[in-house]
């Protein structure tokens, strides 16, 4: 049985965007694993995500933000060239194409990557997505799911 936890690689682009996503990336080639969080800002147009991190603290730490679809890092976390940006900007990148990256795993958190509300059927763990934010993102519900090009 496959984990259900796992963000399909095809989908995790609209995941990553979708408003409310907490999830955690393994590598096991560098044995390196991150938790992201990336909210999306009010504004309809013209968004912002805002990028928190948390990996050797417990504390989330904001990491910088994304808009007009470009990753930009906190000037503090940049400086000190934090391994963290470096995943970050490289995750967002390769976001469409993770496929290609097999020893790149992403686990959901437990939440709906929309509207952050806990997960409780089954279905809606395996998809990351709660039915009505599913419906919404057009996303197939239950099971694998295969998102719109975003
Ligand atoms: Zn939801």
């Amino acid at each position: 049985m496959p984990n259900t936890n796992i963000i399909q690689a095809q989908n995790f682009s609209t995941f990553m965007l979708a408003g409310n996503a907490v999830f955690t990336v393994t590598n096991a080639t560098t044995g390196n694993h991150f938790t992201f969080k990336v909210k999306r800002g009010y504004a309809d147009r013209n968004p912002t995500w805002y990028v928190k991190v948390k990996s050797k603290s417990p504390k989330w730490v904001h990491l910088g933000t994304i808009s007009g679809f470009k990753f930009r890092p906190n000037e503090i976390m940049k400086e000190k060239r934090n391994i963290e940006v470096t995943a970050f900007a490289w995750l967002f990148k390769q976001r469409r194409q993770l496929a290609r990256f097999p020893t790149v795993k992403i686990y959901h958190e437990g939440g709906c990557a929309r509207c952050g509300r806990t997960l409780t059927l089954p279905e809606s763990i395996e998809c990351g997505f709660g039915k009505t934010c599913a419906k919404l993102l057009d996303v197939e519900y239950g099971g694998p799911l295969y998102a719109s090009a975003q």
